[in-house]
């Protein structure tokens, strides 16, 4: 019997470790999420579909899973540190709306992106419902840990033992992003609250013991998260530029409130970074990809998730379009197994099948439902996926696991499906929900309907029925002009693809 001790890589330790839930039988994660000033590019997406891997692999390994993802809708400046302009307000400007329109607008794009890769629909808390008890951990800070300029309260990061302990190294692309601020004491101190200046107006602001203000960036998530999921919490997830300076600033305000030397979280969990040729996939630049390009594109959302899950999650993974085409590639060939499996499974004797819907399971399956000895050679694969996914997540190779499922033959159609249906939920390909239509290629701005192409090839079809080759060839020499490639003979029964 298969149940693989589940180890996590830990930035903390900067080794794998076995993961031990702080509450028997549950896990508690918390996942820094986004500043809605602006849409998520397909790099973002990649730290959501990482932390829904961790999350739906707990769920697998049988634990209750709480799973927040919070909203910064405010506090987050244009650099990472304390300068430059509120991120919610410039793009409150660059549009003509409210900052608090900008942030609910970005908000739903983002959650609605989340269901189209279907990350499964965490806590979504916002910052702003959180203000009042930022102010009260500044307050129970401040004698301590802060001082107070004229632009706001600053956390002294000298006060706690071991800051920066996680960042182990400030690297140079992380000491550039502090930028002075003047009468700071030292270079990473932070601020708890920025005062609003003198004459200026600010349509996201509160009244605190520091004046008129916003909290800092990242005291929000050390409050949510203790307010949330208790303290300390099992899981810390985040982009690996998060463990220079945002997650050791969270770390010294949980030890600061704490009165402890403890890191709020026992592991934190750090994805790469989404890289294209000029280099990491970054908001500032202005110039990035964001869900819907893809969709315009004419590729399914879900082809995104497969090329993320065939990669590492500590690995870079560099997007180009070939790349996203060959996961789609495999994102068919896997549905076209389920949809045959559907097929064979529906035509059993209802009294031969254990389980006559295995594909609804909305809270994902547990290993527990699908162990047993009794499974021949789909044990094997079983067994290489509880043991990839445990290795810190291995999703590539439990990707091949559920390949050689889908592959075996002579097997219980039952227990074929079932196994498939359970993989299938941990990964979140959604493969059942899927048909082999949905995956086409269909740019937003083809030239040609479905409708049209559809009737261009029965009329061939007939055209060949007849043996008039010289139509039949015209037809799909017109079909070529309009940038429809017909694929006579396409090993996964496409008949035509837009190119
Ligand atoms: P932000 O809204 O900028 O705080 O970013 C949201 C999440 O995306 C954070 O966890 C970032 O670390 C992560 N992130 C930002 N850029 C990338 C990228 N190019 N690839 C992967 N993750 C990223
Ligand atoms: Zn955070």
């Amino acid at each position: 019997m298969t149940d693989a001790p589940l180890k996590l890589f830990n930035s903390l330790t900067r080794q794998p470790e076995e993961f031990t839930p702080i509450h028997h039988g549950e896990a508690r994660v918390y996942t820094c999420g986004p500043t809605v000033y602006n849409y998520q590019h397909v790099g973002n997406m990649r730290a959501y579909i990482f932390a829904d891997t961790l999350g739906r692999t707990l769920s697998w390994k049988g634990y209750k899973l709480s799973h927040v993802i919070n909203i910064t809708d405010v506090g987050h400046l244009t650099s990472d540190a304390d300068a430059g302009d509120d991120k919610m307000e410039k793009a409150a400007a660059r549009e003509g709306k409210s900052a608090w329109d900008i942030a609910r607008y970005y908000q739903e794009v983002f959650e609605a992106d989340l269901d189209r890769l279907n990350v499964r629909k965490p806590a979504h808390p916002r910052a702003t419902d959180y203000v009042e008890s930022m102010i009260e951990w500044g307050k129970q800070m401040q004698d301590k840990h802060c001082y107070e300029l004229d632009s706001g309260l600053y956390f002294d990061v000298s006060t706690v033992p071991d800051y920066g302990k996680l960042a182990r190294a400030v690297t140079e692309e992380g000491e550039a992003r502090i930028e002075t601020v003047d009468g700071k004491r030292n270079a990473a101190d932070f601020a708890i609250w920025r005062k609003t200046p003198e004459g200026e107006d600010r349509q996201m602001e509160w009244d605190s013991p520091w004046g008129k203000g916003a909290p800092g960036w990242h005291l929000e998530c050390s409050v949510m998260s203790a307010e949330l999921l208790g303290h300390p919490f099992d899981i810390h997830t985040g982009g690996i530029d998060h463990r220079e300076i945002h997650h050791p600033n969270e770390i010294a305000q949980n030890q600061a409130h704490n009165c402890s030397e403890g890191s709020a979280a026992n592991i934190w969990m750090h994805n790469n970074f989404l890289i294209d040729r000029r280099g990491k996939m970054s908001k500032s630049t202005g110039d990035f990809l964001v869900l819907q390009t893809l969709v315009d594109r004419g590729f399914h959302p879900l082809a995104y998730r497969m090329m993320c899950l065939q990669a590492h999650y500590r690995s870079e993974l560099e997007f180009t379009w070939e790349g996203l085409e060959a996961a789609l590639t495999r994102l068919k060939r896997m549905v076209m197994l389920v949809e045959n499996l559907k097929t064979r499974h529906a035509e059993l004797d209802s009294a031969s099948i254990s389980d006559p819907d295995p594909w609804v399971r909305d809270d994902g399956w547990t290993l527990k439902q699908v162990q047993g000895d009794d499974r021949g050679k789909l044990r094997a694969s079983l067994e290489k996926f509880d043991t990839a996914l445990a290795e810190d997540l291995n999703s590539a190779v439990a990707l091949t696991a559920f390949d050689d499922v889908l592959a075996v033959k002579k097997v219980d159609v039952a227990k074929k499906a079932n196994l498939a249906a359970a993989m299938d939920s941990v990964l979140g390909l959604g493969l059942f929900d899927l048909a082999r239509t949905d995956l086409r290629i269909r740019p937003k701005d083809a030239q040609v309907t479905q409708e049209e192409i559809e009737t261009a090839l029965e009329d061939r079809k007939a055209a060949r029925a007849d043996k008039d080759f010289a139509k039949s060839d015209a037809i799909r020499d017109d079909l070529m002009t309009k940038g429809v490639e017909v694929m006579d003979g396409d090993p996964l029964g496409w008949e035509w693809k837009l190119s």
